[in-house]
């Protein structure tokens, strides 16, 4: 099989004095779209945070696209390609819906702007419609869309999206899950971090399950989906 874009392997790392990750280790190929999936707690945060570069790995190793991730600052994560929707979009409530899009594109492929506004624009339609509202006035689907949208500006190479579906509607959640399969269709490589984990299986090819800093399960989705451990743990089956 080809190198993965993103290989992770026994990355350990906390806070303080406290060991969160407990050496986990995960690859994704460049096309696939991977689900990370686990309870409130497991760590999925933690791993974001390491992968950009926010917090410091203490042991293990993150490469991707060929390259030691580990010890670079958040810059130049974003410069490589690896671009990360946080938990909560962070988006900028008082800079207008075009402003925040704008944005995407400061570190990263700011030369195509224009063109990279048009893909998101027409991915997500409804932000079109309101470029000069100011983004913190958005319904939380829409500023989810937005913050997903910002991120598309950068060009990712690897897109990772830190719970998305969080404090949305079941139908925004549907629309949500429907525009991220739209994305995957078009080649983007995506990490889908979620606690809404019967919606990621469906979406998803592979997936790992963090739990306690560790990964408990990885395989197909399709495998997790009918594994009795997965519906009873996190499905309510
Ligand atoms: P959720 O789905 O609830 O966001 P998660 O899987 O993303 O959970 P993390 O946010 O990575 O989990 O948190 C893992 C553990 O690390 C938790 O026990 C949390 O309290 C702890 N933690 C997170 N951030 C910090 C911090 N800045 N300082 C100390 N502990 C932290």
């Amino acid at each position: 099989m080809s190198t993965p874009l993103l290989d992770v392997t026994n990355v350990r790392s906390g806070y303080g004095a406290v060991e969160i990750l407990r050496g986990v280790s995960m690859q994704l190929h460049a096309g696939e779209l991977v689900a990370l999936l686990g309870s409130n707690g497991a760590g999925k945060t933690t791993l974001n945070n390491v992968l950009s570069c926010v917090l410091p790995a203490w042991a293990g190793q993150v490469h991707f696209d060929g390259q030691l991730l580990t010890g670079q600052s958040y810059t130049q994560v974003v410069r490589s390609g690896l671009i990360h929707v946080p938990e909560g979009r962070k988006i900028f409530p008082n800079l207008s819906v075009l402003e925040n899009l704008q944005l995407g594109a400061y570190a990263r492929a700011r030369e195509r702007r224009e063109h990279n506004l048009a893909i998101a624009l027409e991915t997500f339609p409804r932000l079109k419609e309101r470029l000069s509202q100011l983004a913190g006035t958005m319904s939380g689907g829409e500023q989810q869309m937005l913050a997903i949208g910002r991120g598309m500006m950068a060009e990712p190479k690897l897109l990772i999206l830190d719970e998305p579906s969080l404090g949305l509607s079941p139908l925004l959640v549907e629309e949500l899950f429907g525009l991220i399969q739209k994305l995957r269709a078009s080649g983007l490589t995506i990490l889908l971090v979620e606690q809404n984990v019967g919606n990621a299986l469906h979406l998803s090819k592979r997936a790992y399950v963090l739990e306690h800093g560790h990964i408990v399960k990885s395989g197909p989705s399709a495998d997790l989906l009918s594994d009795p451990d997965v519906q009873r743990s996190y499905m309510g089956l």
